[in-house]
């Protein structure tokens, strides 16, 4: 049984603010990327008391050079480094029987969602995806569906999690903290995020023959609403994206695949845009 664990940073316990994800940090830095890294352990240790024999590690969040190694059990293997073209997807390709995705935030525009973005806090507004408003969990989760793997664990705050097991109610969502603002959190302490984690993970496990694989229908249409003009105006120059107004692009293709490699690449080409300083 091989497992894909998407880690992101922002949905861990405790975190509640930008400069605690933020590598350059070195006050806070370190102790969350510890805690983020201890979720992750929990997450394999819960896994493998329910079967999972292989774990792929994606370290998913800003420089993506996140994880202790030695913290880590040695039969882990890791995804490290940035930037990737699948970004917080990468390695999925490679194949996996079922997927994680731990230290999960809501979404872009989220009402109460603590360091609410979509990939890039700079750059996306929204993203919406046959109609639906995309979280990085969704994004990921279709990208999984797309390789027929189902997402069986979320967890982060209250906010991503609610709206996660809306799409995959086949998933289990572990709630490390409840999200009261963009800025604020009730949280648990991260070693009983960390046990619940485990828990969850092997609760998980044992509704896996429930789960199933999440997809978007063809045709795919994606819309990005950027942050900026200056972000939809290099957007539109690549071939296949149609300008829809100042802030708008569209995207479509036959399979979600494609559509989510141009949202990727248009996130990183709107990442230059700005004049610079
Ligand atoms: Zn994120």
């Amino acid at each position: 049984m091989r497992l894909y664990v998407s880690c992101d940073m922002e949905g861990t316990a405790g975190v509640c603010y930008w400069r605690q994800c933020d590598p350059e940090n070195r006050d806070e830095y370190p102790m969350y990327r510890r805690y983020m890294t201890q979720e992750v352990c929990a997450a394999i240790d819960g896994a493998r008391e329910g079967g999972a024999t292989e774990f792929l590690v994606n370290d998913s969040h800003w420089s993506m050079r996140n994880l202790l190694w030695d913290e880590l059990p040695a039969d882990v293997r890791v995804v490290a480094g940035a930037p990737k073209p699948h970004s917080m997807a990468e390695g999925l390709n490679a194949g996996a029987d079922a997927v994680f995705l731990t230290g999960y935030h809501a979404k872009s525009g989220a009402r109460d969602g603590v360091l609410a973005h979509t990939f890039s806090d700079e750059t996306v507004y929204r993203v919406t995806i046959n109609g639906t408003e995309c979280s990085e969990a969704i994004l990921v989760g279709a990208l999984a569906g797309a390789h027929d793997i189902p997402v069986l664990l979320v967890t982060g705050d209250s906010t991503i999690v609610a709206e996660t097991l809306r799409a995959f109610p086949w998933a289990t969502g572990v709630v490390v903290k409840e999200s009261i603002g963009y800025y604020a959190v009730n949280t648990l302490a991260p070693q009983a995020a960390q046990a619940a984690i485990r828990k969850g993970a092997r609760e998980a496990m044992a509704r896996v023959g429930a789960a199933r694989p999440f997809t978007f229908q063809s045709p795919v249409e994606m819309r990005l609403e950027t942050t900026g003009v200056q972000h939809a105006d290099f957007i539109e120059l690549m071939p296949g994206f149609e300008r829809l107004d100042g802030r708008t692009v569209r995207f479509s293709a036959g399979d979600y695949p494609t559509v989510y490699r141009a949202y990727v690449a248009a996130v990183r080409l709107a990442a230059g845009a700005n004049a610079p300083a």
